[in-house]
């Protein structure tokens, strides 16, 4: 029922080691071995996770190619969203931490260690990055699904199109170019533009696809020549940090990634604010994003933005409406419905509606809920307590507003952060649930009754977001028009949350700013220089 079906295979090791083994002879410096250092004492608790040290690196930040505690020898508790309980502790960066791996980064671009690399070698360290996450892709799923909470078969889709997003940008890596213009120049000219990168860029990423998120950041970025400062969320840094270990084997220069797990108030601020940031690239709330802007203003560093949504699912009475259901479901409810593009709002011609809202409904009380390590599980819990008391927040305002409640409604145990998958009916267009991001497996269901495409995209745009939609039906050219009438960065027609390292993704309005992914994500890494010649 769920999107993502490309899993990896049970364990890559075996079939990659040689391949990656060959490559290092070519690395860009004598890669050193990976020492299986024991990790911190009582890092992970859990028995499930006691037979192998996760992290290395013992929780450090990752700079300028060292390993690191705070400066101000602060840490944060990771926790275990299916119990509640701390199973790390990782160092908490803050502003002078930032400040030592803008330096390391700037180093590293001015001194050309990344920047004067060629476009083969930043090509060949991303494939190597590949490489060595489809070695260990096996453990980087295990942690995912410890420290956000999701099952681990998402969790093993996550690293799977991690690795598909690192070998995707090591493509792009050598074929970022530039054009050869004619001018109306009255004398003799040659003219043409170049492609270089920006510099040192800031990058901050949210919780929901922790290792995803990074690879969609890093990989475009430093296929462009620039340097990188990483902020991983402070809810799950576990993979973030790891992914350090990979960059180190891997050879790559120091100082060209540096990788920090810190608060967004202290660490995520010092990004945005830095003056030698040149650029930031940013996924999460709205609500920062635009603090994000604010603070980016002090040096106008380049700024693009991934951040919430509203996204409408569209279901047409001539839909294969099995298809549309079952879709429907699995929009909102993967990954908890803590995605961006989840379909949030989902619209059926009133002849469809009962049916498709019976199926919708009976699919979310049969979703088993576990911790995500458990096989069985397909909905693991919320991200966080805060994150749990947001979603609850919001399903007692809908139903203080008179929304009916026809599946879920409420927590689900009580240990741990799990939400039972909500459907909502009888809802009107200025409540909260319907306009606000819930952030969770919580789906509005309300009937059109037109059959004027104008009047039915005028509901689906209803939203100050305009990140993704989806519409289900047989008419092709419905749904072609539909895709045109939507304001939004992404529209699927009879699928929902399909991603791919070649698509651009991003949103209109107050989606965002810029797309990341395919040819797009490089132009946001790059600056454009016109140079011409009298001849
Ligand atoms: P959520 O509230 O769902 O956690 P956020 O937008 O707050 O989503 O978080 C996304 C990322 O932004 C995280 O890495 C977080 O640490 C960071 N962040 C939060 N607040 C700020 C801020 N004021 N400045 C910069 N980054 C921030
Ligand atoms: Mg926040």
């Amino acid at each position: 029922m769920f999107a993502y079906t490309r899993l990896p295979e049970k364990d890559c090791r075996s079939r990659t080691r040689g391949r990656v083994r060959n490559l290092q002879q070519h690395s860009l410096r004598r890669p050193r071995p990976l020492k299986r250092r024991k990790t911190m004492a009582g890092l992970l608790e859990r028995d499930f996770c006691s037979e192998q040290a996760l992290l290395q690196h013992g929780g450090k930040l990752f700079i300028d190619d060292k390993w690191l505690d705070a400066t101000s020898g602060a840490t944060l508790d990771v926790y275990d969203p299916a119990t509640g309980s701390v199973i790390a502790k990782v160092a908490a960066g803050d502003t002078e931490d930032v400040d030592l791996a803008v330096r390391a980064a700037r180093r590293a671009f001015e001194n050309g260690a990344w920047s004067k690399l060629t476009p083969s070698e930043r090509g060949r360290l991303l494939w190597k990055i590949a490489d060595l996450l489809e070695r260990d892709a096996a453990e980087f799923a295990r942690i995912e699904s410890i420290d956000n909470g999701k099952p681990i078969t998402m969790a093993q889709g996550d690293v799977t199109l991690a690795i598909d997003m690192f070998r995707y940008m090591a493509g792009w890596a050598t074929k970022i170019t530039g054009t050869t213009t004619p001018l109306s120049l009255g004398f003799e000219h040659h003219s043409f533009t170049i492609r270089e990168p920006v510099g040192v860029v800031g990058q901050i990423i949210p919780w929901n696809f922790p290792l995803l998120m990074a690879a969609w950041k890093l990989a475009p970025a430093l296929a462009a020549g620039c340097t990188v400062v990483l902020k991983l969320a402070e809810q799950t840094p576990l993979t973030g940090l790891k992914l350090g270990e990979l960059f180190q084997e891997a050879g790559c220069p120091a100082g060209a990634v540096n990788i920090i797990s810190g608060f967004g108030e202290t660490a995520g601020a010092a990004i945005a604010a830095h003056p030698g940031i040149d650029k930031v690239a940013f996924t999460g709330s709205t609500e920062v994003g635009k603090m994000i802007v604010r603070a980016a203003m002090g040096n106008l560093k380049k700024v693009t933005l991934e951040l919430g949504g509203k996204s409408p699912v569209i279901v047409f009475n001539d839909a294969d409406l099995e298809a549309a259901s079952a879709g429907a479901a699995a929009g909102i409810f993967y990954n908890q419905g803590q995605v961006c593009t989840a379909g949030s709002r989902l619209y059926v011609h009133k002849s469809a509606f009962d049916r498709v809202v019976a199926d919708v409904a009976d699919t979310a009380g049969k979703i088993r809920l576990g911790q995500g390590l458990n096989p069985d599980t397909q909905m693991g819990p919320l991200v966080s307590d805060e994150q749990l008391g947001r979603v609850l927040g919001f399903i007692g305002a809908g139903q203080d507003q008179g929304a009916t409640i026809v599946a879920g409604g409420e927590r689900h145990g009580d240990a741990g952060y799990f939400v039972k998958p909500t459907v909502l009916t009888n809802t009107s267009r200025d409540m909260t649930v319907v306009r606000e991001e819930i952030f969770g497996p919580v789906i509005v269901a309300e009937p059109f009754g037109d059959d004027d495409l104008d009047k039915i995209a005028a509901i689906a745009n209803d939203t100050e977001y305009g990140l993704a939609a989806s519409v289900w039906t047989k008419d092709i050219s419905k749904a072609h028009k539909m895709a045109r009438k939507i304001k939004s960065g992404t529209v699927w027609v009879n699928c929902h949350n399909v991603y791919d390292a070649a698509l651009a993704f991003g949103g209109y309005k107050q989606s965002g700013w810029g797309r990341e992914m395919g040819e797009y994500a490089t132009q946001n890494y790059t600056e454009v220089k016109a140079v011409t010649f009298k001849l």
